[in-house]
């Protein structure tokens, strides 16, 4: 069996699926069948972990590999769920239904909860009309994300975070200079502010101030549950959906609706095509097989000659969608935004030691990208620990755990590094095990940086969003 995937077949495999890459794409290389990849659903934007292989098997059935679509899908069998809400709203002249947002807030925390029992986290409810609950999961272990059934919630195929042996209690191996994130809850762990108004994801184009009126953008975060006015900017469809649905991904229930329709329209008359039919196609064509028996949908690559005189292999969606990849590839070189790990991820720029075979030390974090796939020793910095593996490897949610101790990538001790001074060393894990939203079975101590006979219990949580600090030190101050 062949085990690798050209990068180019791969985005052809992706395309049929109605998908595309959610990592970085690496053009050099293979993608071997088993591997997971990031990807994300064209129609309705779901991201989520599939093996070539999964999507390839679900392509050929005839069936759309976006669990998060096929399963919405299976809920519109009976009830035109997505639409229910709307026209409720739409009939009731403008206010917030209280009844409708009490019980999605209660639906999300039940997800939250068994998602959790689960060793999950809950990503995102995206389904919770009549129909089966749909949620968006990711492990907590491996990171691996999928969208399913939330009925559907079994173990991660990783084992969980209870098949992980051998891991020890991770201390601080060496010190990193680095800027600590604010403690008052106005940005996300990812260090994204939390403010709606500071949203990039376009949603704010969508926000209707005539209806949301006095609320502002500015007033609400953008994980807000609050159901708020949206107007559709290419349907112009008027419709209520809670913030951090828009945020994550504005859609608009109409247009995903026809968008899945068509695609699926096209896939169905792609099917009954080949090359032949298309003649831009067909003059590129430069291949031995014959265009008029290559399918449309076929996979495989095919070799064409573009107006330049490139002799590139790739599929014939891909060709016909994005012209020759050569040319592409021409014209993304030319873009002056080198972006290198040291900017993109200074915690793997810190943990860096050297690239394999290269002795003159030639290649550092300051000129290679995260996806990148030289091969790269790394130092734990919390247990000193060195294996070897590619940035890309690193930065991909999965896998991202030292094997020594433990370590996540963008722990707790990284992002607060004067407040995980302050962890009490007897606490069951170690603020490098640990990420800021992490979920702990006990409530941390802390020893006060000030004054060691300070001891107390708080939550990450508090300290964090509500920069709490040591209340000793506070009573004295007040007095
Ligand atoms: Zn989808
Ligand atoms: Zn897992
Ligand atoms: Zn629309
Ligand atoms: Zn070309
Ligand atoms: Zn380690
Ligand atoms: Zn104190």
């Amino acid at each position: 069996m062949a085990a690798y995937v050209s990068s180019n077949g791969i985005e052809g495999i992706l395309r049929h699926a109605g998908l595309r890459m959610a990592e970085s794409p690496n053009p050099a290389r293979g993608y071997v069948r088993e591997d997971y990849l990031f990807t994300e659903c064209m129609v309705c934007g779901v991201e989520a972990h599939y093996k070539p292989q999964y999507i390839m098997q679900k392509t050929q059935e005839g069936e759309q590999t976006c669990r998060a679509c096929h399963w919405r899908a299976w809920n519109r069998g009976s009830l035109a769920v997505y639409g229910r809400q709307v026209e409720t709203q739409h009939s009731e002249g403008g206010e917030d239904d209280p009844l409708l947002a009490y019980e999605h807030e209660r639906n999300v925390r039940s997800a939250q909860r068994r998602a959790q029992e689960h060793d999950y986290e809950l990503v995102v409810l995206l389904d919770d009309g009549p129909g089966d609950r749909i949620v968006v999961t990711r492990c907590i272990n491996c990171g691996k994300q999928g969208a399913r059934r939330l009925y559907d919630l079994g173990r991660c195929s990783c084992g969980g975070p209870r098949a992980r042996e051998g891991v020890s209690y991770a201390n601080t191996a060496r010190q990193v200079a680095r800027e600590e994130m604010p403690h008052d809850g106005s940005v996300y762990e990812s260090g994204e502010p939390a403010s709606l108004a500071a949203c990039t994801s376009g949603c704010l184009e969508w926000w209707d101030s005539a209806r949301n009126a006095p609320l502002t953008p500015d007033v609400l975060t953008r994980k807000s549950k609050r159901n708020v006015w949206w107007i559709c900017p290419r349907c112009h469809l008027s419709f209520v959906a809670p913030v951090y649905w828009m945020t994550w991904h504005p859609s608009c229930p109409e247009c995903t609706q026809v968008q899945q329709l068509r695609f699926s329209i096209d896939w169905e008359e792609h099917k009954r095509q080949d090359v032949a039919d298309y003649p831009d196609l067909l003059a590129a064509w430069d291949d031995e097989a014959n265009p008029f028996t290559v399918s449309m949908t076929d996979y495989r690559s095919y070799r064409f000659v573009c107006p330049v005189g490139h002799h590139p292999r790739q599929t014939p969606s891909s060709y016909l969608n994005d012209g020759c990849r050569h040319c592409r590839a021409a014209r993304t070189q030319a873009e002056p935004n080198q972006v290198f790990l040291r900017q993109t991820n200074p915690e793997l720029a810190a943990e860096w030691v050297r690239v394999i075979g290269d002795a003159e030390g030639r290649y550092t974090p300051d000129n290679v990208k995260e996806s990148s796939r030289r091969k790269v020793v790394w130092s734990c910095l919390a247990c000193g620990y060195e294996w070897t593996t590619t940035p890309r490897e690193r930065g991909l949610r999965i896998n991202n755990r030292c094997k020594n101790c433990g370590k996540v990538l963008g722990s707790f001790a990284w992002k607060y590094p004067s407040l995980a001074e302050e962890w009490d060393p007897r606490n069951p894990t170690s603020p490098w095990n640990t990420t800021p939203t992490g979920r702990l079975t006990f409530k941390p101590r802390w020893i006060c940086a000030r004054n060691p006979d300070h001891r107390w219990e708080m939550s990450i949580a508090s300290r964090v969003k509500h920069s709490k600090g040591c209340p000793f030190c506070a009573e004295r101050s007040a007095g």
